[in-house]
This record gives structure tokens, sequence and C-alpha cells, in this order.
């Protein structure tokens, strides 16, 4: 399980004294918020607002991650803000509910007026360098992260590989992302050398790309542009998450 780190330098087991005093340090560092609505958009997919005092005033770039506390122990899962409103203390997620582990669980149960609790947001994908539009790769994890970049300077051209295109799209048009190009997965991931060829076409052009969702198709879809030419410093990548892995992050 993910446990909540503060500094990522990684520690010894704590003993359960240490355990005490690091939920007391986590719990001072953790801004704490109220869920404010909560939208089923479709089986699969809920749109989760957070606000909160501690949620105003707040410096908040898009590809930022918050790590939500799941449960009373230190385990957190990672969402992708797709706004935040710093004046009003609120933010905004898209969890995908993929099955049964603790997120999807916490997003699946989460009713209005519940308390919640998280770090950050945090760097994640430092998207600072890039001035203009990015080719964005990803899947449904990844619906939030394309939600943040629209109407900013990297609004980006987005494909995404998902389980069921019909309730992605869904879910992408009532985020105001019906242009997205969704494409269903395949058996031993056929799909993937379909979108690494069509996005490689940008390549040759110094088009930027920003790679995130499962690991494997991440490593998948760079190397298909690695192999066209793209230069490394064109691509940002973050795997969000990878099957068997918990929390990763
Ligand atoms: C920086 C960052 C930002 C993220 N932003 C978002 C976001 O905005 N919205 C969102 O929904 N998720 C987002 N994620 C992904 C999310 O944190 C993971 O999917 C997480 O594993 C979900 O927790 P869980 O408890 O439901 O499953 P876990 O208990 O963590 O995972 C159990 C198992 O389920 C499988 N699994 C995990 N995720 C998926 C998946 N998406 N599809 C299929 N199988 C899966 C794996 O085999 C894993 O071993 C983000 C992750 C990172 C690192």
């Amino acid at each position: 399980m993910n446990k909540l780190n503060a500094n990522k330098t990684p520690s010894p087991q704590p003993t359960a004294t240490q355990g005490r005093v690091t939920r007391a340090l986590l719990g001072w560092m953790m801004r704490s918020a109220r869920v404010a609505a909560v939208e089923t958009l479709s089986p699969h997919f809920r749109l989760i607002d957070l606000e909160g005092e501690g949620l105003k005033s707040v410096a908040w770039l898009p590809g930022q991650k918050i790590q939500v506390a799941i449960g009373s122990g230190l385990s957190s899962r990672t969402y992708t803000p797709m706004s935040w409103d710093a004046d009003a203390g609120r933010t905004r997620l898209l969890a995908f509910l993929h099955g049964n582990g603790p997120g999807s669980r916490w997003a699946g149960n989460l009713a209005e007026g519940e308390g919640c609790q998280f770090l950050g947001p945090r760097r994640s994908l430092d998207l600072s360098g890039a001035d203009g539009p990015v080719f964005l790769f990803g899947d449904e994890t990844s619906f939030g992260l394309a939600a943040a970049l629209q109407g900013g300077p990297t609004a980006a051209e987005m494909v995404f590989e998902v389980s069921d295109a019909a309730e992605s799209r869904d879910a992408l048009t009532a985020i105001g992302l019906g242009r997205a190009t969704v494409i269903a997965r395949r058996d031993g991931d056929a799909h993937l050398a379909a979108i690494g060829a069509d996005l490689s076409r940008h390549v040759a052009r110094g088009a930027r790309f920003v790679l995130t969702g499962k690991a494997q198709s991440i490593q998948n879809v760079s190397q298909a542009l690695k192999k066209s030419g793209m230069a490394s410093s064109n691509v940002k990548s973050k795997a969000y998450w990878a099957p068997g892995k918990t929390g990763l992050d």
C-alpha cells in the first residue's frame, strides 16, 4: 500500500511510538476538506468536489497530485486535481473506479458532507517547460489531468486507451473533453501499436508528448516515439498504476 510520505525518503518500519508521531505529523501537514459534491457520471467514474478553508490561497499547477488518506492508517491513494479555485477553497477530482482497491472503494462510497484529508497539491508531472500544446497519452486515470490542461497553454491533443469506450466517451463529454480520441484496449495490447504509430507522425515536427496511465503502456508508446526519433527532452511521463502494484507513486 502507498504510505503517506512527506519527503519521499525511504524509512525503516516505524515502531508503535514512531507510528503515532508520524501520524501526528502527517495530521498536521495534511489539508482537511469536506466533500462538497459527488456526481456519479457512470458505474466507473465519479466527480468529487472537495472544499475547505485549508484549500484557500493554495498555489496549484495543472499536473500536480494530491494524496488522499484512506482509512485510519497511513495509507493513501493519489488523484489529480482537475481544477483548483484558491479563492473559494475548492478542488475537483475525477476518480476511476477500476475495481475493489481501497481508493476505488473510497471514491465509490464517498457522500456529500463527509470529511477527508490529503497531502498536496504536490509536484508530479512538471509541465512548466512546455510552452505550447502537447500530445497527451493516457487512460481513464488521466482524464483529470487532461481536464486540468484544458484551457491552459499546454492544452492537449488527447488519446486514451480505455476498457469501455462508450462509457469513457460519455465521461469525457461530461467533463468537456468530448473531442478526445478513445481507443479500446485489445488483447495483447495490440491497440498500442496503432497509438504509437499515430503519435509518431508528429515527432518530426518537434511535437511534445506527455505519457501517463499504465506503466507498461507508457513504456510501449515511449519506445515507438523514440524509434521515430523523438528527443528525450520532448517527453514527460508519469506512471499512474501498474498491474499487481498498489499505490504507485
Ligand atoms: C500522480 C498520480 C495521479 C493519479 N491521478 C488519478 C486520477 O486523477 N484519477 C484516478 O482515478 N486515478 C488516478 N491515479 C491512479 C490511482 O492512484 C491508482 O489507480 C490507484 O491504484 C487506485 O487505488 P485503488 O486502491 O483503487 O487500487 P490499488 O489497491 O492501488 O490497486 C489494486 C490493483 O488494481 C489494479 N489497478 C490499479 N489501478 C488500476 C486502473 N486504473 N485500472 C485497472 N487496474 C488498476 C492493479 O493491478 C493494482 O495492483 C493517479 C496515480 C498517480 C500516481
